[in-house]
């Protein structure tokens, strides 16, 4: 068949699919980037053009795009068991092994794991818990819940109303009872004159008041990324953790660590509440779980909420909650190897976790030179999660205006020098695979500071 235009493949994925999230003018104007494979750090389009993948897909692909010991596990695992579920009393022997192994990394000395196929499913899976175990225990009054504006807990209904992001607006989101905090990001919250203590103070101050206004007995949890990955890689102020947690925990209300992008390395520890001193009565992960090979999420229960839900559920015979997938024994026959892979070493290798100590010195560096642009207000991030932030007036903070859409450009002009990074309002985020090579870093690092040139040339 003649390759002509309409039947391209860009053509055919416009024709039958539709996008998420998906800047429309940009794939209007440029084109679908279709894929068809990849290796180590690249992934590479139909016409055979490779791109360095600085978001490691969707934060995810943590062990590049064709880690040979993640693919092997995954063979072996649909040769032995392709498929079951862990409903009515069943589950696969991996499914057993898998949540031994998620508390033994788990900052908890006890717990207990639920699986679901997603981060989005995995934090609404715990808003179910806690509605569910405050009605049985004889406080059904006890539902909202708390999160901080800028906040990505993902987009189902429940996980939307937790996201702190205005988009959600068109869908009449949030939900009643979903509170955001404000946003600790002090390079942009912050007052004239307002030092970070301060500032970190009246973060603090904002969640007494919000509690008193809507009533501590009505509160189920607080629910935060240790740092925020999709609003645009924010890590917290200063002392933000350690001054909110004893509020919280005064009023008797649930920590929750929703660490589907912080999870299994990418903040340096296994997990980013590690990273910020902290132990949370629960986990939510995803994403590098299976190093993106598996869709999974899993809800991670430290042993007081494990045993308040064990408990409530005996009262009513079960929890009436599972997804038909949810501890698929593939799934988690990847994970245990992904688990393996990033923290320990597996097949002779060093852990993938080293990588991000190795590459984060590089990686700040990198980032801080680039800031140092009259056009980059500021860079930030933690570990090996990034981000520049781009202004019209570097004094003044002042953004460039929407219309100009300044991040998409720069992604668009790095797509076009085979860079794949992520417009994130108007930053740009890099968060690289944990194989990255230096060369590759600088390879990542010299195609963004061409791409920032040429699109602020455009715009200044
Ligand atoms: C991606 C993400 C989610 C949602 O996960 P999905 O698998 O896309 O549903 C939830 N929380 C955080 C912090 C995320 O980054």
């Amino acid at each position: 068949m003649p390759d002509d235009k309409s039947n391209s493949w860009e053509a055919r994925a416009a024709a039958h699919t539709l996008y998420g999230f998906t800047d429309l003018p940009t794939v209007a104007a440029r084109g679908t980037v279709v894929l068809t494979g990849g290796h180590g750090p690249y992934v590479t389009d139909v016409h055979g053009r490779d791109y360095l993948d600085a978001n490691s897909g969707l934060w995810n692909m943590v062990a590049g795009f064709d880690p040979p010991g993640l693919i092997a596990a995954a063979q072996e695992a649909y040769g032995r068991f392709p498929g079951y579920h862990a409903f009515f009393g069943r589950m696969s022997d991996r499914t057993v092994e898998l949540s031994e192994k998620l508390i033994a990394v788990s900052p908890f000395a006890d717990g207990r794991v639920f699986y679901t196929n997603s981060g989005s499913e995995a934090n609404d899976t715990l808003v179910k818990m806690l509605w569910f175990l405050n009605a049985q225990e004889g406080r059904p009054e006890r539902r909202k819940i708390l999160t901080r504006v800028n906040g990505y807990h993902g987009v189902t209904v429940v996980s939307a109303s937790m996201t702190g992001k205005p988009y959600n607006s068109v869908f009449g989101l949030p939900l009643p009872g979903f509170v955001h905090l404000t946003c600790p990001h002090y390079w942009r919250e912050g007052k004239e004159g307002e030092s970070e203590a301060a500032f970190t103070a009246r973060m603090a101050a904002e969640l007494e008041e919000v509690i008193a206004r809507e009533g501590a007995e009505t509160i189920a949890a607080f629910v935060a990324e240790p740092v925020m990955g999709a609003g645009g890689v924010i890590p917290p102020s200063e002392g933000y953790f350690e001054a909110v947690l004893p509020i919280l925990r005064k009023h008797g209300i649930a920590v929750i660590s929703d660490e589907v992008i912080c999870g299994l390395g990418r903040t340096g520890r296994a997990w980013g509440c590690e990273t910020y001193g902290f132990v949370p009565d629960a986990i939510i992960s995803s994403k590098a779980l299976t190093a993106g090979l598996f869709p999974m999420g899993a809800v991670i229960l430290g042993p007081e909420l494990a045993d308040r839900l064990h408990r409530a559920s005996e009262a009513v015979e079960e929890f009436p909650h599972g997804f038909t997938a949810s501890g698929h024994p593939v799934g988690c026959a990847i994970a245990l190897k992904a688990i393996e892979t990033i923290l320990e070493g597996a097949d002779g290798a060093p852990p993938l976790i080293d990588g991000v100590h190795r590459l984060t010195p590089g990686f700040e560096a990198g980032l801080a030179r680039l800031a140092e642009h009259p056009h980059i207000g500021e860079w930030r991030g933690k570990g090996l999660m990034g981000a520049l932030e781009a202004v019209q007036d570097k004094a003044t903070k002042t953004p460039f205006p929407g219309h100009l859409s300044v991040s998409e450009r720069i992604a668009n002009a790095c797509t076009d020098a085979g860079l794949i990074c992520r417009p994130l309002g108007q930053a740009v985020v890099l968060c690289p695979p944990f194989i990255l090579t230096e060369a590759q870093m600088d390879e990542m690092f010299g195609k963004l500071e061409r791409a920032l040139e040429t699109v602020f040339a455009e715009v200044a």
